[in-house]
C-alpha cells in the first residue's frame, strides 16, 4: 500500500513539476532548493537597521549573487512569477519586526512610465506589493502615483545625478486625486539604491499633504546607518 503511495505521489509531483525560473532545474516549489538556498544566502538579519536612515528603508535582501540575477530575471526575462515569492518574503519579514504596529498604512508601489510598461508588459514593483499585502494585510494603492517622465538607466549615474535625472519624474495618481488618503503611505520597490526614487516619490505625494513613512524594497546596496538606528 505504502509503495502505491508513493508511486502516485512521485508521479503527483513529477505532473506539477516546472521549471526553476533561475536554473531551469525541474522543481515543484517557487525555486529549486539550490537557487532557495542562493537566495537565502542573501537576506539580511537586521532589515530594521536600515529604517534609521535618512529615508527610512526596510530591504529584503542585498543586491548582489542570486538576488540580483532574480529581480534582473523577473524584469529582463519577464517572468512576473518570480514576484509572488519574493514578495512574500518580504512581507513574512516585515511582520517579523516591529514596524508592523504600523497597521494603518497605504502600501503604493513605484509606477513605471506608461511606455515601459507597456514594454515590459507588468510593472514588477505593483506584483511585488500585491505579495507583500496578501502576508502584511496592509492596503494595497497601485494607482498612488503615476511616473510621467521616462527616465534612462539609472544604474550608472552617481547619486546627485540620479535626483537630477528624475525632478519631477512623478505626479499624484488617480486614486489620491479623486480621494485624499487618511492614512500614511509605505513605498514599495524592487531594488533601493541611493534613495532618489524614494525622495522623488516622497516630495511629489508631499506637496499633497500625503506623509511618506519610508519605502520597502526587495534588494538594497545600501548600508544601514546604526547610529541612527531608531524605531518610531
Ligand atoms: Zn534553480
Amino acid at each position: 500500500m505504502k509503495y502505491w503511495k508513493n508511486l502516485s505521489q512521485g508521479l503527483l509531483d513529477l505532473f506539477l513539476q516546472s521549471q526553476c525560473p533561475l536554473c531551469e532545474r525541474p522543481t515543484s516549489t517557487d525555486f529549486c532548493t539550490y537557487c532557495e538556498k542562493q537566495l537565502n544566502r542573501c537576506q539580511i538579519t537586521q532589515p530594521e537597521k536600515f529604517w534609521g536612515n535618512d529615508f527610512p528603508v526596510f530591504p529584503w535582501g542585498t543586491y548582489s549573487g542570486s538576488l540580483k540575477r532574480a529581480l534582473w530575471t523577473l524584469k529582463y526575462e519577464k517572468q512576473p512569477k518570480i514576484a509572488q515569492p519574493l514578495g512574500f518574503w518580504l512581507g513574512e519579514t516585515w511582520l517579523k519586526t516591529r514596524l508592523k504596529s504600523a497597521k494603518n498604512l497605504i502600501v503604493v508601489p513605484i509606477p513605471l512610465h506608461p511606455n515601459k510598461l507597456r514594454s515590459r508588459g507588468f510593472n514588477q514593483a505593483e506584483l511585488l506589493a500585491a505579495s507583500f499585502c496578501q502576508v502584511t494585510n496592509l492596503r494595497l494603492e497601485k494607482d498612488g502615483l503615476e511616473r510621467i517622465s521616462e527616465t534612462e538607466a539609472l544604474h550608472s549615474k552617481l547619486a546627485n545625478e540620479r535626483r537630477e535625472s528624475l525632478r519631477g519624474a512623478f505626479q499624484i495618481g488617480k486614486a489620491f486625486r479623486q480621494r485624499h488618503p487618511k492614512a500614511e503611505v509605505l513605498l514599495l520597490d524592487d531594488i533601493y539604491t541611493t534613495g532618489a526614487t524614494a525622495i522623488e516619490a516622497a516630495d511629489t505625494l508631499g506637496k499633497f499633504d500625503i506623509k511618506v513613512c519610508g519605502i520597502v524594497a526587495i534588494a538594497t546596496s545600501a548600508t544601514a546607518k546604526p547610529q541612527n538606528f531608531h524605531l518610531k
